[in-house]
């Protein structure tokens, strides 16, 4: 109690500008110059030889305190873009709604950001509270106060090897806190987004978010509706990538954020069997990032999203209409679902597509279907995706193990595999004769 009245107090007093960051040495942070890439070293040494103040900054210099390999580098200066564009031939300024600039060194690319403070009084924001728009020039101290959390407000000197802390950062990493910069209602009321990050960072470090900054996501978390989708998206990509998928959905579950976001997220994990299939995907995705496999959104989104074109599906069928036709009707009818709340783009879901109209295939066991479903492009997919439906009990393990060893066997013994087709009921006189023929084709 008497440590959270200093806390408060010993915040309102340190307002941003008016105290200096604590200077920490490498020997308690651990980043060594050689800690970050070529890339950003030679970025901040070219800033710096220029007299500007140039240090990498947020998740690169967390995750290295974390022991955990950075993702990427970021670049924080006092130079304007205008004047980092003039250093570096290789580099172009982009951005809307702030100007960064993208240095490129060999074949990285460093974002290079202008120190900014949060907003000031004729920010722009919405009828919630939430920051349209914040591109106000600031100092150091404004930049680390306007940052979401302690542990992403630390700036590593490659040159000093030394780590400014403005909002005790280090320590918190150290105790495995992750607290929000400021009043976490405000900030997040600024930007709800942020309830996700704290999600997703802390089950990514395994941290354990601060009470004052976990208590409030509960009642907030509606906020989230005001958010573009897009952006949504993006945020919600993060984490089911982030390679704690599982975790943070079991976070946000907890948190009572899950609702709303993924829409019907929630309705699939109150199915038995949706709840076993979905949490099947994810933990193979992320077992896949953690591995360093690539993955897809496609794949992910086709999981999460199968319980439903199941469910459309079956109601088609039992309503009379024809087996095939169904399951695109109900592919097409979930997803016009789906787009108007998950910005889900024409690509994605052309994939998405793609893996669910291969499922029926997987059926026939028997001739050309077979031999011809190997050479399709996406069957490496579809079948990772069978390979989850059988593990969840949806269909046959047989079914699965049969294209396992299907795929892996030579011409000759997939031959053998071949289940006989059945004599068809209602086949044109001539074309069942040929059957046998053409499917034994490939051998020859
Ligand atoms: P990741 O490991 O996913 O890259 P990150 O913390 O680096 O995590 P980025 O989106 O790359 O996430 O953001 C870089 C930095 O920008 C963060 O470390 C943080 O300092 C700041 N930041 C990002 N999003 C917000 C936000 N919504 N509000 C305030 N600061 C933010
Ligand atoms: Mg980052």
């Amino acid at each position: 109690m008497i440590r959270k009245f200093l806390r408060r107090v010993f915040r309102v007093a340190s307002a941003p500008a008016s105290q200096g960051p604590a200077v920490i040495p490498p020997a308690r942070h651990g980043i060594r110059r050689e800690s970050i890439s070529s890339g950003a070293r030679r970025t901040c040494e070219t800033l710096q030889q220029a007299g500007y103040r140039a240090y990498v900054v947020g998740g690169a210099v967390r995750d290295l305190i974390a022991g955990i390999a950075p993702k990427d580098f970021d670049i924080a200066t006092d130079a304007t873009p205008d004047q980092v564009r003039s250093l570096f031939r290789r580099s172009r300024i982009i951005g809307r709604r702030f100007q960064i600039v993208h240095v490129m060194q060999g074949a990285e690319t460093l974002e290079v950001s202008t120190f900014r403070a949060a907003h000031d009084a004729d920010t722009q924001k919405d009828e919630h509270g939430r920051v349209l728009r914040d591109n106000v020039w600031g100092s150091q101290a404004d930049d680390a106060a306007r940052r979401d959390f302690t542990i992403n407000a630390l700036f590593f000197d490659p040159s000093t090897e030394t780590v400014l802390d403005y909002h005790h950062g280090v320590a918190d990493l150290k105790q495995k806190t992750l607290r929000i910069i400021g009043d976490p209602r405000s900030r997040y009321r600024e930007d709800p987004v942020r309830m996700l990050r704290a999600i997703r960072l802390s089950a990514k470090l395994g941290l354990t978010i601060d009470p004052e900054a976990r208590t409030p996501i509960r009642d907030m978390a509606s906020l989230m509706e005001n958010v573009p989708v897009a952006r949504v998206f993006d945020e919600m990509l993060k984490l089911l990538f982030s390679g704690h998928a599982v975790e943070c959905v079991k976070r946000l579950r907890d948190e009572g954020l899950h609702h709303g976001l993924l829409p019907l997220l929630d309705v699939i994990l109150e199915q038995p069997m949706g709840e076993k299939f979905v949490l099947l995907a994810l933990s193979s995705t992320d077992l896949r990032v953690r591995q360093g496999k690539p993955t897809s959104p496609g794949f992910l989104f086709a999981t999460l999203l199968w319980n439903e074109v199941l469910a459309n599906w079956e109601a088609r069928k039992k309503r009379g209409e024809t087996h095939i036709p169904a399951l695109f009707e109900a592919m097409d009818e979930v997803l016009d679902q789906q787009a108007e709340k998950l910005a889900i783009t024409r690509r994605i879901s052309g994939d998405i597509k793609d893996i669910w109209a291969l499922q029926p295939r997987f059926e026939k066991r028997s001739g050309k279907v077979a031999l011809r479903l190997l050479e399709q492009p996406r069957f490496r997919a579809g079948y990772d995706f069978l390979l989850l439906r059988a593990q969840s009990g949806e269909v046959a393990q047989e079914l699965a193990d049969w294209w396992t060893a299907f795929q892996s066997a030579d011409v000759e013994a997939r031959l053998a595999m071949l289940v006989p087709e059945k004599a068809k009921k209602r086949r044109r006189p001539g074309r069942a004769k040929t059957k046998e023929g053409n499917a034994a084709e490939p051998a020859g």
